[in-house]
């Protein structure tokens, strides 16, 4: 059976490129009837952030796209935090160094420090690996007494990995292909740390198997490890996964991965849900399903020109053989984009009750005289313009109070010195009428301006600016017959003082 898992170190909020990795992970999960896992990589104490966890779960569950197993979720194969499974890792480091795969190494950050400095000199890097680690203070060096010794008086010491390097690597991606890497540019990863933790790669390798892991499907940042975990699933003897790299995020020029920063200068969230002063993509007013929509096709595509997915069609679509190589340049504008969309299929009462909020906040006590009947009708007339719930306020204002001001140009530019005779005469005509409904307002002004013989124009962009306030807004009769008799007049009325 399929297991995967997303496994981010809780360093701070969740990035969307963050979101994009759980989401193919999720996806793969459920088309194949597997289990989605989130795992917490969270050894390194100097990077751990307070509330870090909880808002990645907090962000998972908002996009529609919770763990199976995890924090919280018990599958049989927790805990599911490492920093409570630490007991674990050093067994697998020493069994290592039983085998004679691992070694441990004394050297000091000083004296490391000093090695670099003196192969900078000779313009070289200094690597920690076969080509001198048989000149460094480590086990493989010294005899095994001396090494006990050493680790029994309590110095300070790590475990390195003795990366084999007589051979080729041979890396096989499930997004790249195959890739070839030469073992004797690596150098011995430090796989147990002096303060008892481990270090990524081997609690990485060691929870992937624990956890029958049976495709790991990673941000790209990770391909330079795979040589490493691949080596290391070697030498425990264990059957490595299947590896999949997702492309890069990049920003919206396509030069360089997309950072914090670009959100920040150029205007648009980077994170799910807002993270201290940073905005998140829910509170900016987008839908998680827009979120999760416009996420999936950063990288991956079916193959045709289709662009808008629910989450049940995305995981009846996916596959890792379509997903990109290349990095995914990242477009504000389609972000946008896709929640336009998603804001057109949602129904007009529950649009209606999320403008309500905003609605209050503009009108105060006055958003109590409009029911829930009133504002989905304005709804439905507006709301093909609008991106964002909030949107819908600058659209609709004018149903809600009479305008303050009228658009200056457009005033200069249609009202006429015979437009108050004309509104006045309207005035009559929209008063006689029997049903103040829109098609009746059509017929009877239309009948009128012809019998008098005026333009179209003529009548009703100055009578758009009364009702409106300028000339943008739907169908004119459409409004006037949701704002009612009563109140169409009065603005004409009062619009002409
Ligand atoms: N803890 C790593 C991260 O923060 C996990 C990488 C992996 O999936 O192997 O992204």
């Amino acid at each position: 059976p399929v297991r995967v898992r997303f496994a981010p170190s809780p360093t701070g909020p969740l990035h969307i490129g963050g979101v994009r990795t759980a989401l193919y992970n999720f996806l793969f999960a459920k088309k194949n009837k597997g289990t989605f896992i989130l795992r917490i990589e969270d050894t390194d104490q100097n990077r751990y952030v307070e509330g870090a966890e909880q808002y990645i779960i907090d962000a998972l569950n908002w996009c529609g796209i919770p763990y199976d197993e995890g924090p919280g979720k018990e599958g049989g194969f927790g805990p599911y935090r490492q920093s409570e499974r630490k007991d674990h890792y050093k067994k697998y480091a020493e069994e290592l160094v039983q085998k004679g795969k691992a070694y441990y190494a004394f050297d000091t950050a000083e004296s490391l420090d000093m090695h670099r400095k003196e192969q900078e000199e000779k313009g070289k890097t200094f690597i920690y690996n076969w080509h001198n680690r048989e000149k460094l203070q480590n086990s493989l060096t010294l005899t095994p007494e001396e090494t006990r010794s050493r680790i029994e008086a309590g110095e300070e010491h790590v475990i390195r990995f003795k990366t084999p390097h007589e051979e080729t690597v041979h890396l096989i991606d499930e997004i790249r292909g195959r890739i070839n890497v030469e073992a004797s540019l690596l150098d011995d990863k430090v796989l147990f740390k002096s303060d008892g933790m481990p270090t990524y790669h081997l609690a990485n390798v060691v929870d992937d198997h624990l956890m029958k892991i049976t495709h790991v499907i990673r941000g790209e940042e990770w391909l330079p490890s795979l040589a490493l975990h691949k080596q290391l699933y070697d030498a425990f003897g264990w059957k490595p996964p299947v590896f999949a790299h997702l492309p890069l995020i990049m920003k919206p020029t396509g030069k360089g991965k997309l950072s914090k920063r670009d959100g920040e200068q150029m205007g648009f969230p980077v994170f799910p849900l807002s993270w201290g002063n940073s905005e998140g993509y829910r509170e900016a007013g987008y839908f998680p399903e827009a979120v999760v929509n416009f996420l999936a096709m950063l990288g991956w595509n079916a193959g045709d020109d289709k662009e808008i997915y629910s989450l049940e069609e995305l995981t009846n679509a996916f596959s890792l053989e379509r997903v990109h190589n290349a990095g995914a340049r990242f477009d504000p504008e389609k972000t946008r984009w896709f929640n336009h969309h998603y804001l057109q299929l949602k129904p007009d009462t529950e649009l209606a009750e999320l403008f309500r909020p905003k609605l209050k906040e503009q009108m105060g006590q006055a958003e109590e005289h409009f029911g829930l009947d009133y504002i989905t009708q304005v709804v439905s007339l507006v709301k093909e313009r609008a991106d964002f719930v909030n949107d819908l306020w600058e659209l609709s204002s004018y149903f809600f109070e009479a305008p303050e001001q009228y658009d200056e140009k457009a005033v200069k530019k249609q009202w006429k010195e015979q437009t108050p005779g004309i509104m006045q005469q309207l005035l009559e005509v929209l008063n006689g009428i029997g049903s103040f409904d829109s098609r009746s307002l059509e017929t009877a002004v239309k009948e009128w301006i012809e019998q008098e013989g005026l333009s179209f124009g003529l009548v009703m962009a100055p009578l758009r600016l009364l009702i409106v306030g300028g000339l943008k807004g739907p169908h004119l009769f459409d409004i006037m017959a949701l704002i009612g008799r009563e109140k169409s007049l009065l603005r004409i009325r009062q619009g002409m003082e």
